[in-house]
């Protein structure tokens, strides 16, 4: 376990695998008020969960070690994700966003529930740029910047199969730009602003290569749900959009009426 703020920067460049990487991440402290928020979370609990034990640790990424597309988010929940140990799952959003996958058969089920439930993602995997759960979901850019390493090498292990990214937000967007942009590919400049449905095409930094399509989307929050900031259409047009770029089939939207 390391407190140090130079373990996800040394930690992450020795790992070769995505397992290995997530053996290694959830053993990070480096960010003292993170650490502390998710420990204390996990300890008085919300009291729907009273009695199930909480994760209370670095939420690593989830789904295939060689997927064509990854969805980057904000940082896990903190009776969400910092609750089951697995990204998304467990809250409203995540309720949103698998069940948007899964319409586009993307993913093997429409419900997450915990790391148990069977549920596989298709062709996607979902990450986040701060991998412990914040107070108000808010880190700082200071903790963005520590927990970069991590999601700089998540990238950079996908390198091989990886042809869309989807961002949740703006603060996903800047700091998987930032990510990208350390893990091989040329951020162009002026750097992208951020917008729903924005697409920047990054290129391979070195070599020949195909280019990333990179997708801005407003985050699947509650709130954003909730003030009709972003509605279920407006997610699953990204997410098929961002498919097609990774190369993935994805399935007929379901008919209204
Ligand atoms: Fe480590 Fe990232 Fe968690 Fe900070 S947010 S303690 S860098 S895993």
């Amino acid at each position: 376990m390391s407190t140090a703020e130079g373990y996800p920067p040394r930690a992450a460049a020795q790992a070769r695998t995505l397992a290995e990487m997530d053996a290694l991440l959830v053993e990070c402290r480096a960010c003292p008020r993170l650490v502390r928020w998710r420990e204390e979370t996990a300890r008085e609990k919300r009291a729907a969960f009273r009695d199930r034990e909480y994760w209370g640790r670095p939420v690593p990424g989830f789904g295939p070690t060689d997927a064509p597309l990854l969805i980057a988010g904000l940082a896990p929940a903190a009776h969400g994700a910092n609750r089951t140990g697995r990204m998304f799952t467990g809250d409203r959003a995540g309720d949103l966003l698998f069940a948007t996958l899964y319409e586009l058969g993307l993913a093997s089920g429409a419900r997450a529930t915990g790391p148990d439930d069977g549920l596989e993602l298709l062709g996607v995997r979902v990450t986040a740029p701060v991998h412990c759960a914040p107070p108000d979901n808010r880190p700082t850019p200071g903790e963005r910047d520590t927990c970069r390493p991590w999601l700089t090498r998540e990238a950079h292990l996908l390198r091989p199969t990886l042809r869309a990214v989807v961002t949740l937000g703006a603060f996903g967007w800047q700091a998987a730009l930032a990510a990208l942009g350390e893990a091989g590919w040329t951020v162009p400049r002026p750097r992208p602003t951020f917008g729903h449905g924005v697409r920047a095409l990054l290129t391979p930094a070195e070599g020949p290569g195909d280019p990333l399509a990179v997708f801005g989307c407003y985050h699947v929050s509650q709130r954003n749900v909730f003030t009709g900031r972003l509605t279920q259409d407006m997610l699953r047009r990204v997410l098929a959009e961002a498919a097609h770029a990774a190369g993935l089939r994805v399935a007929d939207p379901p008919r209204s009426g």
